[in-house]
């Protein structure tokens, strides 16, 4: 037998996109649902580095952008989030690194006369020298600088944990949501297994699975461009934390490190920039050896014998843009009784969720009164951190 479970927003996808704008409509009113087929962070986000970005990485070039202007307000915005006392409740989410940093290993300071010059950067970057250096980089053979950005870094999988209790009875598990069309082009339901949603709106915040989803509602527009990356673990009882952008010839970084806390007390780094992208293309070993002679190269003396060593593929998912160049905000395109959307970055989920909200009220969705959700409604469960899964 098949139930109706009538919403006034339907939500594809529990990423952290998803699950943002599920605890933001629901503060403002409105009855929603978000339906999830694996588990709750599972895609991009729990693989992701954590990094509430301020775009201070896009002005490493020397220019600033609509990226840098977009973002740079986030890290504050989390923040206060953090502190109870922004739009969403996240006291309790774990804060990796109250900082992130930007260090370069040499004589790079020339690359650096751009940057530093921008008006936008001031107050916003500092040096750190002697006693205030991260640890790492607290030894006699480090010869670079390094800076203090006003950037944080979160334990994802505690945020994603968070959001779901902000969530109430809101979320539901089903392995293969279907869209459904309806003779006007519109979407007219979700089909579940053993249930079908029907809302006054649709928001695809299924990450890579927005691409097939659009497939099956018959749509090619806006379309989905996906950007490869091949990042490398290393696990270690000894590992100091490291949050940083290691500064390299482009304006891209050459390597960027955070630190995780494995289940069995063991750290691992993950390492994503230049080496995550270039990567791509290499075999896991061919990987893993060109990460140990850049961690060789650039930290010397961290010890890193004992360490075990992986690689992750995984893939971003945003929309399509010429020359995959990266998109410069959360974006959300309405189509029909649907709203398409990719944060494009973790940092920019509550900026999507204004964008939807905005949206809504431009075509003046509002509350209606329903029957409330049945409370038995099977849950999806959090994904577990990779740190853990990569090394089983
Ligand atoms: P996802 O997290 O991918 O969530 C989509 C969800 O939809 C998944 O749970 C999936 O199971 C579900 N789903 C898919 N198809 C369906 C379907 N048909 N029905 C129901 N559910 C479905 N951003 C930052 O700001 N800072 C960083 O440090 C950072 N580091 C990154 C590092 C890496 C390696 C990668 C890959 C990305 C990084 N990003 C970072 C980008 C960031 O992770 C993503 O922009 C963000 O997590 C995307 O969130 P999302 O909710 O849109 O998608």
């Amino acid at each position: 037998m098949s139930t109706t479970l009538d919403t006034d927003i339907c939500i594809i996808g529990g990423g952290i996109a998803g699950l943002w704008l599920n605890a933001r409509l629901r503060q403002a009113g409105y009855q929603s649902l978000l339906v999830e087929r694996g588990a709750l962070g599972g895609g991009q986000s729990v693989k992701s580095q954590g990094i509430i970005h301020g775009g201070i990485k896009y002005a490493l070039g020397g220019k600033l952008n609509a990226a840098t202007e977009a973002i740079a307000g986030m890290p504050e915005r989390w923040r206060s989030c953090l502190a109870g006392e922004g739009e969403l409740d996240l006291r309790g989410v774990r804060v990796l690194s109250e900082h992130h940093y930007l260090w370069s290993p040499g004589s790079l300071i020339s690359n650096l006369a751009g940057f530093f010059a921008s008006k936008a950067l001031r107050g916003r970057v500092e040096q750190v020298k002697g006693k205030a250096l991260p640890t790492v980089f607290n030894d006699p053979g480090f010869r670079g600088k390094v800076y203090q950005l006003g950037e944080l870094v979160l334990d994802v999988p505690s945020a994603i944990t968070r959001l779901a209790e902000l969530s109430g009875d809101g979320l539901i598990a089903d392995s293969s949501p279907h869209l459904l069309r309806a003779d006007d082009g519109s979407i007219s339901g979700v089909q579940l297994h053993g249930a079908t949603i029907r809302a006054q709106r649709y928001v695809l915040t299924a990450g890579e699975g927005t691409d097939a989803l659009m497939q099956e509602w018959g749509e090619s527009e806006p379309a989905m461009q996906r950007r490869p990356l091949q990042m490398v673990l290393v696990k270690g009882a000894d590992l100091p934390p490291l949050f940083a952008h290691c500064l390299g010839a482009s304006p891209k970084p050459r390597l960027t490190v955070t630190t995780h806390p494995c289940e069995d007390g063991q750290w691992c780094w993950y390492l994503g920039g230049e080496l995550a992208e270039q990567g791509v293309n290499q075999t896991a070993d061919a990987l893993i050896d060109a990460a140990k002679r850049e961690l060789a190269e650039l930290l010397p003396w961290i010890n890193l014998e004992n360490c075990q060593w992986t690689t992750l593929p995984v893939n971003r998912a945003e929309p399509a843009q010429s020359g995959l160049v990266r998109p410069d905000n959360a974006y959300v395109q309405a189509k029909g009784n649907a709203l398409i959307s990719w944060p494009t970055k973790l940092a920019l989920a509550p900026n999507l969720s204004d964008l939807v909200l905005e949206e809504l009220t431009r075509q003046q969705v509002k509350p209606q009164a329903h029957p409330p959700l049945p409370s038995d409604l099977p849950r999806p469960r959090v994904a577990e951190p990779i740190w853990d899964m990569c090394f089983r």
